[in-house]
Order: structure tokens, then C-alpha cells, then sequence
């Protein structure tokens, strides 16, 4: 909890001066709540004394220029809430999330359910705004009429001061220990609805998926069920909170019955005045009014903070790559790639949606075993071998998504841990199978990648890009051109013409490095045929590594390396191969199926 608070107070670090302002003013409110109770019981005192009618309107204008001083302070406070709080925060705390999210490695992102991401981020983000609206503007100003209202009480009364703070003493002991409860039976809410979440998410990403397969009806009353079951919880779980919740207020009943009592009691002595009573009375209703809607609140706030937390958890975990102080800047990369005695096993980690970040364990199972090789500046290179033999990997260390567990990867002559991450990437073209589209126009989506630049890029430049990938086969049926939307809700391009945005989007990066992942894989002879020629066209004068399921695309390459389980079993030409490399062989006489 004290952790928590403290994470809380840092983000709200920067808007300490707002909110100290808003104290000031909610407890100068506070204060002036008070004065016209006050003057209340001056007024019945002064007319059972006979005091002069002038006396009683003066009196009566106290409380009116308390009324208005009252609603200035409301007014000044409003004001710094919507300049200052209202929008500032939300702003603050969502560019925080985005940027802790990019410092997560891209291999950390990748086994992530995104659904179950986006559903702690979102009710991370909203709980939290509201949680600290609801401490700012609820609960501290019922913590601070209560200690104004208590400390004027002990000001006049040390009994009715005693009995006050022992009723507010009993219920906040009784809402701790309604907290300690209900907090696990509350967590356990949370799991279930982000398990339904992800449910959902699963089920609205495969839309087509189950409408082919005609499952509607099965996977909407899957996620039926986990509601329904979730609903049945909470409900149990909150009558027996309301419950507890209405003995707790009991406190509150007793509390001012004493009170009513023992100022009687002073009065009937000749302590105080029937004026006192009426002061005692009114105090002690405006605070402890405020006490019987803290059930709700109490509610909310738990609720909140189990979101928050869950919230945090994700913002605790550790980046994975780790960026050294001062990193290697190198301006205008050879290319060269060595991977010396490479050795990488899939981190497993917890998941997004866990209540405590765990160091990730290590998988048993080796990716990549003891992997030497060297490409040079401007070769062009493919990888082969059968699905799951780690050729997928090597682009993911050599992008640096992961790092390995042992050996090294060496870029040019610099360990790649020490390479400026943001700059080495930013000479890296990569094409994967399946090429990701922004709904937005094919001209977003080709300079995408290009820092600082984009929308000065002119048409002759995309011509030319278009032409090297072979988006020119298709340009004219764009009805505007370079600025026509493509993607979800724009023109649908089919997989090859995709592959062909890819390839343009990695070649307008100008890169030293240019990898296709397994780019014709699921293409057409005529497309595989395209884009083998833009690939082609792309790699004069780079380093390019291809990674081939199709022969056809590596046959003249400068060097092929054979994978089997996570090790290079084969190198050379593909003449040489045939003669060598029994794996390479046999995976020339399956290629129908496998390269
Ligand atoms: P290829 O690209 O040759 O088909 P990969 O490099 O994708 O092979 O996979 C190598 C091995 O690593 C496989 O056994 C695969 O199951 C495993 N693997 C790949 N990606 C992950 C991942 N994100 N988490 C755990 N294991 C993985």
C-alpha cells in the first residue's frame, strides 16, 4: 500500500503546486462551512438573551458574506481544476504509458496478449485519473471537514471533541478491516474480468474466423458464461461488503446520538447555551453527513485501486534489451553482421494481466545453439531450413529484439549491445510474411519508417521506390495515387501487393541492412515472381538476408547457410550445397512443400 501511494505521489509529482493549491482552498472552505453554523447558534442564543434586532443582522451578514467568500474559493478552485488537473493529467499519465510501453523490448511485446494489454492500460489509465479525482475532490474533503470539524469541537468541548474522534476512530477501524476482507476476493474479480477481456479480444480479432466456421453461437456464449460468473461473484462479494458496510455507519448514528446527549446534558447544566447545542449539532451533521456516503466511495476507491495496481505491476517491468549509458552512434553502417558462438533460448515471462512481476524464467527449450557465422558488407545471403530450425530468430538478435544468452553479435566491428539501438534500426529495412498496414494512405505507409521526414518526400521519390518494389504494377488502379487509403477501412490490397508496400516502406529507409522474412512464402508464382525482382532491385549495394521458404527466390544469392534444430549445418553455394549438405539435399527434393 505505502508502495503504491508512493508511485501514486510520482505521478502526480508534477502538478504538486496545483493540488497544494487546492487543498488551500478546500480547507478554507472547509473552515467557512463552519462559520455559519456558528453564528446560527449566536442567533438563537441572541434572541433568547433579547439581544437587539441590529446585533441579529449583523450576525445574519456574517453568514452571508461567509456564503460568498464560500463560493469565490469554490470558484478560484474550480478554476485551477480545469486548467491545471482536468486535462494536464490525462495528457501526463498516457504519454507515460506510451513510453514505458516502447521501452519494453520487441520481443516483450510480441507474447503478449494484446487485447489483455490494452484492457490494463485502458482501465490503468481511467482508474487512475479517477482514483486521484475521487481522493482530491471526495475523500479529502470529507478527511478535512472531519479534522476541521473535530479540532473546533475539541476547541470548545474537550468531551463532545473526545467522543467525536472515537466514533470517526471506530469506523475507519472497521472500513480497514473491510479492506483486508474483500481485497483478495476483489483481485480475484479483476483476474476474471481480464480473462474475460482477453475472451473478447480473441473473439473480435477472429471475427471472420468464427463467422467461416459458424461458431458465433459457441464462442458469444463462452463469453456469456465468464460474465455470468464473474456477475454472480461480485454480486455475493458486494452485499456482503454493503452489509459489514452498514455496521461500520452505525458508528456514525451512535456517534451523534452521544454527542445530541451529552450537549443536552451541558445545557441542562448551564455549561454551555441552548446556542451551543445548536453549533455542536450542526457541526457534527455537516461532517458525519458526509461520513454515511463514504460506503459508495469506499466501494469505488477499492475497485480503483485494484485496476491501478494491476496497472503498475505492467509499468514495473523491466525492459529486457537494456540500453547502455552513452551508446555507440555509427554514422553510416557497412553492414557487416557476425554472430560468434550465439547461443538463445526463449525468455517465458508472466503475463500482462499477472498481480506481481516476475523475472522472466528461462524455456527449455534452445532456439539457437552455438551459431557462428559472418556475413559481409553488401552480401546477399539466405537462410534455409525446416520450420522451427531458428532462422526467424537470428532476424529477431539481429534486430535486436532479444539479446542472446551467450556469444556475440558483432554489427561492423561494435558488440551490438552498445550500438545507439534507435539509430541501428534505423539502417535496417525488414520485410516480414505478413506485412502490417496503417489504415492510412499508401504514401503513410511507404515513409513510415523515415525519421523526421515524410511528408516532404516527394512523388519522384516514391516513384522511384515504387518502381525498385513493383508497386507500379498495381499504382494505377489507386484512384489518387500515392495519397489513397489502403488498409482496414481503404482500398484492400491483396497479400503480394502488401509485401510490395513492405519492401517500398523498408527501401525508403535507404538501409544498409535489409532482411525478408520469409517474404514469398504465401504468394502466387506470378507475385513470388515480382517480388523476387523487387527484391532483387532493393539489394544492390546492401547487406540482405533472405530467408526463403521457396528455392526459386536464394539460388543465386552469394551464400546459403542451412539451419537444422537451431544450428548452422550447411554453408555455400547451392551447387556446392547439393554436393555437401545432406540436409540441404533433402530439403531441395521436399521443396514443394518445405523450401
Ligand atoms: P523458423 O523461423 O526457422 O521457422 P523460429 O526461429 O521461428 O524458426 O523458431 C525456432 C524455435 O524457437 C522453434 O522451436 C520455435 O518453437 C521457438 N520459438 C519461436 N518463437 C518463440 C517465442 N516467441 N517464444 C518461445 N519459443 C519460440
Amino acid at each position: 500500500m505505502k508502495e503504491f501511494f508512493r508511485k501514486i505521489i510520482e505521478i502526480y509529482r508534477p502538478f504538486k503546486k496545483v493540488m497544494a493549491t487546492i487543498f488551500f482552498f478546500m480547507i478554507c472552505s472547509q473552515v467557512l462551512m463552519l462559520v455559519s453554523p456558528y453564528i446560527y447558534g449566536k442567533i438563537i442564543d441572541g434572541i433568547i438573551s433579547g439581544a437587539e434586532m441590529k446585533k441579529i443582522i449583523v450576525l445574519a451578514l456574517v453568514t452571508l458574506v461567509a456564503h460568498v467568500l464560500s463560493n469565490i474559493v469554490g470558484y478560484l478552485q474550480g478554476r485551477c481544476e480545469i486548467n491545471r488537473l482536468e486535462f494536464d493529467v490525462r495528457q501526463h499519465v498516457s504519454k507515460q504509458t506510451l513510453e514505458k510501453m516502447f521501452s519494453f523490448s520487441v520481443g516483450q511485446h510480441n507474447n503478449q496478449n494484446s487485447g489483455v494489454k490494452q484492457s490494463v492500460i485502458n482501465k490503468g489509465e481511467h482508474s487512475l485519473t479517477t482514483l486521484a479525482h475521487t481522493i482530491l475532490y471526495e475523500i479529502s474533503p470529507i478527511i478535512i471537514s472531519i479534522v476541521v470539524t473535530i479540532s473546533a469541537l475539541f476547541y470548545l468541548s474537550l468531551i463532545l471533541g473526545a467522543v467525536t474522534l472515537t466514533g470517526v476512530g471506530c469506523f475507519v477501524g472497521i472500513s480497514i478491516y473491510l479492506n483486508r476482507n474483500i481485497k483478495d476476493e476483489l483481485k480475484d474479480i479483476e483476474n476474471m474480468v481480464h480473462d474475460n477481456e482477453k475472451v473478447r479480444s480473441e473473439i473480435l480479432r477472429n471475427m471472420e474466423l468464427v463467422q467461416i466456421n459458424a461458431q458465433e453461437k459457441k464462442v458469444t456464449g463462452e463469453y456469456d458464461k465468464g460474465l455470468g460468473k464473474i456477475a454472480r461473484f461480485g454480486k455475493t462479494m458486494w452485499t456482503r461488503f454493503l452489509l459489514f458496510a452498514c455496521v461500520r455507519n452505525l458508528t456514525i448514528g451512535i456517534t451523534r446520538f452521544l454527542i445530541i446527549i451529552i450537549g443536552a446534558y451541558y445545557v441542562y447544566k448551564g455549561v454551555y447555551t441552548a446556542g451551543y447545542l445548536v453549533i455542536f449539532l450542526s457541526w457534527s451533521a455537516n461532517a458525519f453527513g458526509r461520513l454515511n456516503s463514504v460506503g459508495n466511495l469506499h466501494r469505488r476507491c477499492m475497485e480503483l485501486y485494484i485496476s491501478v495496481k494491476k496497472y503498475f505491476v505492467m509499468l514495473d517491468i523491466e525492459p529486457e534489451v537494456k540500453i547502455i549509458p552513452n551508446p555507440v552512434r555509427v554514422d553510416g553502417l557497412d553492414g557487416r553482421i557476425e554472430f560468434k558462438n550465439v547461443s538463445f533460448k526463449y525468455p517465458v515471462r508472466n503475463y500482462l494481466g499477472d498481480d506481481e512481476v516476475k523475472p522472466p524464467s528461462q524455456n527449455d527449450h534452445v532456439a539457437l545453439s552455438d551459431v557462428s557465422f559472418t556475413i559481409q558488407s553488401g552480401q546477399r545471403v539466405a537462410f534455409v531450413g525446416q520450420s522451427g530450425a531458428g532462422k526467424s530468430t537470428l532476424t529477431h538478435l539481429i534486430l535486436r529484439s532479444y539479446d542472446p544468452d551467450d556469444g556475440q553479435i558483432v554489427i561492423d566491428e561494435n558488440d551490438l549491445r552498445i550500438l545507439d539501438l534507435k539509430h541501428y534500426r534505423e539502417s535496417i529495412g525488414l520485410v516480414e510474411q505478413s506485412v502490417t498496414l496503417f489504415d492510412e494512405t499508401l504514401r503513410y505507409n511507404i515513409v513510415f519508417g523515415l525519421n523526421g521526414r515524410g511528408i516532404d518526400v516527394t512523388n519522384d521519390e516514391l516513384g522511384e521506390i515504387a518502381s525498385m518494389s513493383c508497386i507500379d504494377k498495381f499504382y494505377d488502379r489507386l484512384e489518387d495515387g500515392f495519397d489513397t487509403v489502403i488498409g482496414e477501412k481503404g482500398v484492400k490490397l491483396s497479400g503480394g501487393e502488401r509485401q510490395r508496400v513492405g519492401i517500398a516502406r523498408a527501401l525508403m529507409k535507404a538501409p544498409k541492412i535489409l532482411i525478408f522474412d520469409e517474404a514469398t512464402s504465401s504468394l502466387d508464382t506470378e507475385n513470388e515472381a515480382l517480388i523476387k525482382e523487387s527484391i532483387e532491385n532493393a539489394s544492390r549495394g546492401r547487406t540482405t538476408i533472405i530467408i526463403a521458404h521457396r528455392l526459386s527466390t536464394i539460388k543465386d544469392v552469394d551464400k546459403i547457410f542451412v539451419m537444422e534444430k537451431g544450428k548452422i549445418v550447411g554453408e555455400g553455394k547451392h551447387d556446392e550445397l547439393l554436393e555437401t549438405c545432406e540436409v540441404y539435399k533433402n530439403l531441395v527434393s521436399n521443396q514443394v512443400t518445405t523450401i
